[in-house]
């Protein structure tokens, strides 16, 4: 049966001992996910300006040992990390997170 986004879909998620993001994904795809650098893109409204897109978030605030304490998964669309910093809010709903995979055919299939 055909699923619409599955490939849009986390099958798994783990947090390594050095922080780094693992996600494996419904089609088979693995992304690794450096934690700054999913801290730095979080899209909430307190890092983003809702109307301009503008990222109000200031990089040099957020630390270069910055972990993913914790994470919650947002139904069936999101997951949500508890960040080191404190900061919560951040939804990364599964799509945005598997665009910001930098794996080499992801960052292919984006330029198309
Ligand atoms: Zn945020």
């Amino acid at each position: 049966m055909h699923e619409m986004g599955s490939t849009a879909k986390v099958k798994s998620l783990e947090i390594s001992d050095d922080g780094v993001v693992t996600v494996e994904w419904g089609d088979g795809h693995r992304s690794q996910y450096d934690p700054k650098y999913l801290r730095l893109n979080c899209a909430c409204a307190e890092c983003i300006e809702e109307w301009s897109r503008r990222q109000l978030l200031d990089p040099a605030t957020v630390p270069a040992d910055i972990r993913a304490e914790d994470y919650l998964m947002v139904g069936r669309y999101a997951v949500q990390f508890l960040w080191t910093d404190g900061h919560y809010t951040g939804i990364y709903p599964f799509k945005m997170l598997r665009s910001l995979c930098r794996c080499r055919p992801c960052q292919d299939a984006k330029g198309k």
